[in-house]
C-alpha cells in the first residue's frame, strides 16, 4: 500500500470512530441510581454483601423520559484505567452477582451509559466517569439520613414510602425517586433503589423530576437486612 493510501485508511478509520462515537450524546441530566443490595440479592445468587447503599450506575437521562445508551462501541471498557480507584469502587460500586466479576459489571455500566455521558465535563472519559460518580455518591449519606429518621433495615418492620422521601429530603435538601419491587418469596413490596438527579455540568443533586417506580403512595414497604 502506498503512503497516501495508508494515510487515507487511517483518516477514514478515525473519522468512522468519531462518527460512531458522536451519536446520541445529548441528554439533560444524570440519574445516579443507588441500590439496596439485599433487595437485588433477593432474586438471585449473590456474593456476600453489607447493609449499606451502593451504586448501580450513573445514567444520562432526558427530561422527556428517554435516554441514550451504547453510544460508542469503538471505545471499549479498559479495566486497567480503573486500577487507581479500584478499592473505592469495590467499597461502593461492586458486583453483587455470584460467579461474575466487577469488570463485567463496570464494563456493562460504562458501555451502556458511560459512553453516552461524555457531554458532562465531569464524566468525559472512563476514569472520570467512575471517579466523579464515586465522589458524587459519597456526598450522599443515605444510610445516615435514613437511620436519623428511624428507618433501619428490619426483617419485620415496614415503612411508608413517604418516610423514605422525607428522610432523603431532610438529609440532602432534594427530592429523590424511589423504586420498589415485589419480594419474590414474600410477595410484599420492598425498596430497591433510590435515584438522585444530578446536574450534568456539576453533578450537584437537584429535585428529581422522575416519579417513583412501583411504589404505591401510602403503602408500607420492606427494607430488609442481609442474612
Ligand atoms: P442497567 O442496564 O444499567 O439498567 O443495569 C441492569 C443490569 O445490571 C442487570 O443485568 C442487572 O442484573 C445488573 N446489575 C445491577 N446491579 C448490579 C450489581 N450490584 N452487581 C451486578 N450486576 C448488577
Amino acid at each position: 500500500m502506498s503512503r497516501l493510501a495508508i494515510v487515507f485508511v487511517l483518516l477514514a478509520s478515525i473519522a468512522a470512530t468519531a462518527l460512531a462515537c458522536s451519536k446520541n450524546h445529548n441528554f439533560d441530566y444524570i440519574l445516579l441510581a443507588t441500590q439496596w443490595p439485599e433487595t437485588f440479592c433477593e432474586s438471585q445468587r449473590c456474593v456476600q454483601h453489607q447493609d449499606k447503599w451502593s451504586i448501580h450506575g450513573a445514567w444520562p437521562e432526558n427530561n422527556d423520559g428517554s435516554w441514550p445508551q451504547d453510544c460508542c462501541t469503538e471505545k471499549p471498557f479498559n479495566a486497567a484505567l480503573l486500577k487507581p480507584i479500584e478499592a473505592e469502587l469495590i467499597a461502593h460500586w461492586k458486583t453483587l452477582k455470584s460467579g461474575s466479576t466487577n469488570d463485567v459489571f463496570w464494563s456493562h455500566e460504562y458501555s451502556k451509559h458511560g459512553t453516552c455521558s461524555v457531554d458532562s465535563p465531569l464524566l468525559k472519559d472512563e476514569l472520570a466517569y467512575f471517579n466523579n460518580t464515586l465522589t458524587a455518591f459519597k456526598k450522599l449519606k443515605i444510610d445516615e439520613w435514613l437511620a436519623a429518621a428511624g428507618i433501619v433495615p428490619s426483617a419485620s418492620k415496614t415503612y411508608p414510602v413517604e418516610a423514605f422521601h422525607q428522610a432523603i429530603k431532610k438529609g440532602s435538601g432534594v427530592t429523590a425517586a424511589v423504586d420498589c419491587v415485589v419480594h419474590r418469596k414474600k410477595g410484599v413490596p420492598v425498596i430497591s433503589q433510590i435515584n438522585f438527579c444530578l446536574k450534568k455540568e456539576t453533578l450537584q443533586p437537584f429535585d428529581c423530576p422522575l416519579r417513583d417506580h412501583n411504589c404505591k403512595p401510602h403503602v408500607q414497604i420492606g427494607y430488609h437486612p442481609s442474612h
